[in-house]
């Protein structure tokens, strides 16, 4: 069941997920960046997990979690990526008035997510960003609870769909954020947050249990 102590346990999975892919991302940021993305995350989740343990009792509701993400990663993450997943998951903690989640409540998580992080960067599909994994996230998430799929198979494929684009930055021009200088020379690396974005997800379908 997707309820708080799913949300908690997506918190602290991230946080050890991120942890340990720092200098995969580093070196990714290095590539068409300024290579500091593994640490700006990695001092944001560690930020997170902090917090959470601050917390005596699990607070009542998911959106509660999600909102203690987003201003401790929004506080706490230096450079573009820090404003830009804290304010997906505070929009993502739109289903704050929910104990649990259903098919169609992951979905308007997902949506959330995407919602906040183009409301904060503007940047649209193809243009070699988180957003090119999140998006295609968003349409298959839509896909499987059309079809009936479970909340757990949901986020699988919204996990998967987002792989998929996250590896197809990689042959993308960047025409937003930092790796947009490089113009040209960005195609052929992958975008870092584009690769967090599915750690993240990961983590999500491995809070399931
Ligand atoms: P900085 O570029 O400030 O060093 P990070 O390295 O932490 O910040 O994050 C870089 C990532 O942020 C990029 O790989 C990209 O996915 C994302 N990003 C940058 N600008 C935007 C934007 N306008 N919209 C969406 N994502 C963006
Ligand atoms: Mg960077
Ligand atoms: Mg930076």
């Amino acid at each position: 069941t997707l309820d708080v102590a799913w949300a908690q346990r997506w918190a602290r999975e991230s946080a050890a997920a991120i942890a340990a892919a720092k200098d995969e991302l580093v070196e990714l940021d290095r590539q068409i960046g300024d290579g500091d993305h593994g640490e700006n995350l990695n001092r944001g989740f560690q930020a997170v997990v902090l917090k959470l343990d601050l917390i005596p009792d699990a607070p009542p509701l998911i959106g509660d979690v999600l909102k203690t993400v987003a201003t401790t990663l929004m506080s706490s993450v230096g450079g573009a990526s820090g404003p830009l997943y804290g304010t997906a998951f505070l929009r993502a903690a739109k289903v704050s008035g929910l104990a649990e989640l259903d098919a169609h409540a992951v979905v308007a998580l997902l949506e959330g997510a995407l919602e906040g992080i183009t409301a904060r960067g503007k940047a649209q599909v193809g243009e070699k960003t988180m957003v090119d994994a999140w998006s295609p996230a968003v349409d298959a998430a839509v896909l499987a609870a059309d079809a009936g799929a479970s909340p757990e198979d949901v986020l699988v494929a919204a996990e998967s769909a987002a792989a998929a684009g996250a590896e197809a930055t990689i042959a993308l021009v960047a025409t937003k954020g930092r790796a947009s200088y490089l113009g040209e020379r960005s195609i052929g690396h992958k975008d870092p947050g584009a690769a967090s974005s599915v750690i993240l997800l990961q983590a999500a379908v491995r809070a399931c249990g």
